[in-house]
């Protein structure tokens, strides 16, 4: 896939493909700190070839684990047992979905992404995802197909739940909208559609302190495939890396310096604090 609103510009041409090194500075950062929560973002980050070894090495250190995943890859060659090995290492899948449009979410995505998505939910579902009483959480993620700002996470997940279940016998936990971020293949949207002001004006018109509270630069660190650190996957994209003294690749990581560490922002955080806010976990107020 390579879809049009990727803000990491992610596709099948990507080299970006994290090696083994980084993944045990990163094992040993978790060894050494109290760090709950691993989260893992690609691209397709199940194709790295550590991906399997590494999910392993978080689950025996009793971390929790999550995947963001975008369905499709479930149907590439040597990933058949992907689901089960999911479930069975208790994998929390964060799924991005465009939407509930075939024909919306082919043209954002490619040809066949719809209905390729919707073979996958069923497949997790049959593993145990989303099922009462099974601890297996799966999420959806989507953001818009335009330059407006999210609807309401709350109607639109009770929504999807309904239409999911009706047309496809899909469940799910729950639905995080996204705001679309003004950088990388999306800004170049933005721009071929002479959209740029327009979107930015609205994001900064639309500026909500109390979403400001929440965004996820204030409780997560982001490492590239080559280690490199950020305060968000954003920021990644922008390489705008740590700053003001903090210690800029994961080998040379230190807790104590995070510690009320000043976060590096630009105009693009007005995406992350417009209207209901958008983070990791969706709205944020
Ligand atoms: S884009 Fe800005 S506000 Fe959003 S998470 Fe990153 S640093 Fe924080």
């Amino acid at each position: 896939m390579s879809c049009k609103h990727c803000h990491v510009n992610a596709g099948p041409g990507g080299k970006a493909i994290m090696p083994r090194e980084v993944f045990e500075e990163c094992l040993r950062v978790l060894d050494s700190t109290s760090i709950p929560v691993v989260d893992i973002t690609g691209g397709a980050p199940e194709l790295n070839p550590h991906f399997l070894w590494f999910v392993k090495e978080v689950r025996r250190r009793g971390l929790h684990i999550i995947d963001r995943c975008n369905l499709t890859v479930l149907h590439e060659t040597g990933q058949e047992g992907l689901p089960e090995f999911l479930a069975e290492n208790e994998v929390e899948v964060i799924a991005s979905l465009t939407g509930l449009s075939e024909q919306q979410t082919d043209a954002q995505r490619g040809q066949g992404a719809f209905s390729k998505s919707i073979e996958a939910l069923n497949r997790l579902n049959d593993v145990g995802y989303a099922q009462p009483g099974r601890g297996l959480e799966l999420h959806l993620i989507t953001n818009p197909s335009g330059a407006f700002l999210p609807a309401n996470q709350e109607s639109m997940e009770q929504h999807w739940k309904e239409v999911l279940l009706d047309r496809f016998d899909i469940i799910f936990n729950r639905l995080y909208t996204l705001t679309n971020m003004p950088i990388g293949r999306y800004l170049s949207w933005l721009r071929a559609k002479d959209l740029l002001s327009p979107y930015m004006k609205k994001l900064y018109d639309s500026f909500n302190p109390d979403a400001a509270r929440g965004v996820m630069c204030l409780f997560t660190l982001s490492v590239d495939w080559q280690g490199y650190l950020y305060d968000c996957d954003f920021n990644q994209m922008l390489d705008l890396k740590v700053n003001h003294g903090l210690p800029t690749h994961i080998k040379d990581f230190n807790h104590e310096a995070f510690r009320g560490s000043i976060i590096e922002t630009g105009a693009h955080c007005y995406g992350c604090t417009a209207g209901s806010g958008s983070s990791c976990g969706g709205a944020t107020a």
